[in-house]
């Protein structure tokens, strides 16, 4: 069974402007449950417009989404927002932590929010942290981290409520070349070990070569 499935996606920017750009056109794309799936695509392709769809963050114009066996094509923001909580979770090329609060509470935060009791939540991001040989740095502040260890917080963080999928724009695409093959190896096993499904974008042929599969995206002819 698929935890993420695109059916015959489009999507058309400016579309009553004078100047259309079509971006995506009935995109077929499935991810199967556990596996790990990577997405290349030259600049201006639409990967990113793909995962703001696959994210629930942007509707697309034509086609369906359907997340873990439930078509949210049409679903109103309310609902689309409580599976985007639920279901996924989100890495960036940037790692977004909060500055004012340790690596641990930043795994922990998005779990209280969830309603995930503080012990749990503390258990979970020893945990994650460890997956990722950070437990030395549990209670640094972001600031005190390495790019490299800053972004190993971000996977653990994106991970913490247990989403069904993972999506991640350019994962590593902020670190030098050594660091980014480090990390990036260390985010496709904890992906692995937790049994996770992921999609990730990358531009990196040999980091994509790592994964299950490698979709590519072209760009379409206007
Ligand atoms: P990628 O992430 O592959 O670089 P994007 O999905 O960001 O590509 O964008 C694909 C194309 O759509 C680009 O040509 C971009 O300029 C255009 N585009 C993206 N967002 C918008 C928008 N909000 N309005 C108009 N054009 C957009
Ligand atoms: P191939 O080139 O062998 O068809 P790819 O891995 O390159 O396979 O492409 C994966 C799938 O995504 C293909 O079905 C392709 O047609 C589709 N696809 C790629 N880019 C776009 C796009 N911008 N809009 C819609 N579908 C696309």
């Amino acid at each position: 069974s698929d935890i993420l499935r695109l059916e015959g996606v489009g999507k058309t920017y400016g579309k009553d402007g004078p100047a259309p750009v079509e971006v995506l056109r009935g995109l077929n794309l499935a991810v199967s449950r556990g596996e790990v799936v990577a997405l290349v695509a030259p600049s201006g392709a639409g990967k990113s417009t793909l995962l703001h769809i696959a994210g629930l963050l942007d509707t697309p114009d034509t086609g369906r989404v359907i997340l873990n066996g439930r078509d949210m094509t049409g679903l109103p923001d309310k609902a689309r927002t409580e599976a985007r909580r639920a279901e996924l979770g989100f890495v960036y090329q940037f790692h977004h932590l909060l500055p004012e609060f340790t690596a641990a509470e930043n795994i922990i935060l998005p779990q209280l929010a969830n309603g995930v009791p503080q012990r749990d939540a503390a258990r979970r991001a020893e945990d994650l942290l460890g997956r990722v040989g950070l437990s030395p740095r549990a209670d640094h502040r972001p600031a005190a981290l390495s790019g490299g260890e800053q972004q190993r917080v971000a996977f653990c963080r994106a991970l913490a409520n247990q989403p069904a999928l993972l999506l991640a724009d350019e994962p590593t695409g902020n670190l030098d070349p050594e660091t980014s093959d480090r990390v990036f190896g260390m985010l496709v096993t904890l992906v692995r070990e937790t049994g996770l499904s992921a999609l990730i974008a990358t531009h990196n042929h040999d980091l994509a070569a790592r994964m299950d599969r490698i979709v590519r995206l072209h760009q379409t002819v206007a």
